[in-house]
């Protein structure tokens, strides 16, 4: 219901919104000003603002925002229409009567939901209700829990809650506006109810507006809400939000979960800051509401599909609400596990350890998105980097965009990085193989031991990159008409440096003999030159190849991802060009 414009204002005039505030706290006149400590978050130096002339106020640490009524309803927890009857009153002026008369009839509906509230809460502790009682306990809820959320139970044995409701005199059109009734085909009343765990749902103001109604056994659907109504709007609702508002604010935190039974087993823990939609998928209007209390609310879905599903969906729908002091942050459960399951698994510190830990959206959406992706070729990339952009896309707020743009990109990158190094650490460490090395002395000594061949060998090998200069140098000289004749013995006398002394030893292995038949001295000398020949050149173009490849990878690492982003920008503009 809405009240005229002109009436608002007129109340506004009337009533000094410094001195409404100065009732709950200690003024500073700063200018005109006035200044004050918060009334909705903690803080011992006034970051609050009033502004008189226009009968408003902001908080510029927390962003709390408003004027006369926002306290009213906030601050007071009066629903709208009482705050504005109630200022009306104070301020002497007269709302239109018919707006008045609208009010009272919602009034009634009020009336019977909460009337309804405690005939469910009394059918808990009646005899048939003793299946509700098990499954409570099952769940570990407390008799001070079970209070506390009004948990009720809908039997319909001896009575019917519309008798009851007749009985204390309340009309059957207003019984039937309050959904809590539905008219059949032969126009008899029935409950809506039946036989259900009840969990009544109040609105941010801590009115009930609707319930919740959970079947035992096998019946479905296992959850029911009350019918959508004026006053009953699941989509503008979050479940024990009006308990979680004032502790969210002060500790700018909201957690917000998958269902009542998380809500309320949580919060029997001593997580009071914690909600949850109501069955359906999150709303725009429920993240406005959540930022309402928080700049930055934690979803906590269950580690299943569904939920997981549920988390990126509302991922998605935050990207263009996103303002600098409006997030979102999410916690994965281990696959499988619904916040109760986690407890029961790891206690409920390690569940605090998590929470402490929160994934920020960007990340979120991005180990989601690659986790459903393959990059195995270059398209596939392409692909993916689109997707980033028309993420990226759907973010308004410019700073946000640029933030959240440059976060996507480097870790697109280091995922493409990761992804490479990860295929080339084999080859990288078979370069440092000692094989390799031992492959290469194996040629030396096959040199050595077949003179016949012995130039026509080295002439080979010398035609390859695999050797370091002293290698080659001791293969020049062993080619030299002096030493070509020369075996082992005498050629250790010849070449008296170190440097070739060493090398000549290390080929005199046996383990080289073994690995590389072709060096041993009892292979026949034509056969080691064509084996010779064949291996070097296969491991020539081997290493090479490594070489070729660790090269561009030191280049991709040294430059920065800009570089690359700019070539792939350009591929994606040649490709919304081609569309
Ligand atoms: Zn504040």
């Amino acid at each position: 219901m809405s009240f005229s414009k002109i009436d608002l204002d007129k109340i506004k005039s009337k009533i000094l919104l410094s001195s409404e505030i100065e009732k709950k706290t200690k003024l500073h006149k700063k200018g005109k000003d006035y200044w004050c400590c918060c009334l909705f978050h903690e803080e011992k130096t006034p970051s609050l603002k009033i502004n008189d002339d226009f009968g408003s106020f902001y908080c510029f640490g927390c962003g709390a925002k408003g004027d006369i009524f926002t306290i009213y309803t906030d601050l007071y927890n009066y629903s709208f229409q009482e705050a504005v009857l109630e200022l009306s009153k104070k301020a002497g002026i007269n709302v239109e009567k018919q707006e008045y008369k609208k009010y009272k009839n919602e009034d009634k509906i009020y009336s019977i939901l909460e009337t309804a509230t405690l005939w469910f809460q009394a059918n808990l502790y009646e005899s048939d209700a003793v299946n509700s009682i098990k499954y409570l306990e099952s769940r570990k809820l407390t008799k001070e829990t079970i209070k506390k959320f009004k948990i009720g139970y809908s039997h319909n044995s001896k009575t019917t809650l519309y008798k009851f409701l007749k009985e204390r005199s309340f009309k059957d059109e207003d019984i039937i506006k309050s959904n809590l009734v539905k008219v059949n085909e032969k126009d008899k009343i029935k409950d809506y109810f039946y036989k259900r765990i009840i969990f009544p749902i109040s609105d941010e103001r801590g009115k009930i507006v609707g319930f919740g109604g959970r079947s035992l056994g096998n019946i479905n659907p296992k959850y029911i809400n009350s019918p959508e109504s004026f006053f009953f709007k699941k989509r503008n609702l979050l479940y024990n939000l009006f308990n979680a508002k004032n502790i969210a604010r002060k500790k700018n935190n909201l957690l917000i979960c998958e269902g009542y039974m998380d809500v309320i087993s949580l919060n029997q823990n001593g997580i009071e800051s914690i909600v949850a939609p109501l069955g359906t998928s999150f709303t725009e209007q429920q993240l406005n509401l959540a930022w309402k209390y928080s700049s930055k609310p934690t979803i906590m879905f269950d580690g299943d599909k569904a939920g997981l599903r549920a988390a990126f969906k509302l991922a998605l729908l935050a990207l263009p609400l996103l303002q600098p002091n409006k997030f979102v942050q999410f916690i994965n459960l281990e696959s499988g596990l619904d916040p109760d399951n986690y407890i029961n698994k790891y206690t409920f510190k390690n569940l605090l350890k998590i929470l402490k830990k929160p994934i920020p959206l960007v990340n979120f959406i991005f180990n989601e998105s690659i986790k459903a992706f393959t990059l195995h070729n270059a398209d596939r990339k392409v692909e993916f980097d689109k997707y980033l952009d028309d993420l990226i896309d759907k973010i308004k707020d410019k700073k946000i965009k640029f933030f959240y743009k440059n976060e996507f990109k480097s870790l697109f990158f280091s995922e493409l990085k990761n992804k490479y190094n990860k295929e080339n650490k084999i080859s990288k460490n078979q370069i440092k193989d000692s094989l390799v090395d031992k492959q290469i002395l194996s040629f030396i000594a096959a040199s050595i031991n077949h003179r016949l061949v012995r130039s026509n060998i080295i002439s080979e090998l010398l035609k390859t990159s695999l050797f370091n200069p002293v290698y080659t140098s001791l293969l020049n000289k062993l080619k030299t008409p002096d030493l070509c004749d020369l075996d082992y013995p005498k050629l250790k006398d010849k070449l008296n440096e170190d440097k070739y002394l060493k090398i000549l030893n290390n080929c005199q292995d046996s383990s080289i003999y073994q690995l590389f038949p072709y060096s041993s001295p009892q292979y026949k000398d034509d056969l080691s030159l064509a084996e010779v020949k064949k291996s070097s050149q296969n491991l020539n173009t081997r290493l090479s190849n490594l070489k070729k490849i660790n090269k561009s990878l030191d280049e991709f690492e040294k430059n920065s991802s800009q570089l690359n982003w700019n070539e792939l920008k350009k591929i994606n503009r040649e490709l919304s060009e081609d569309v």
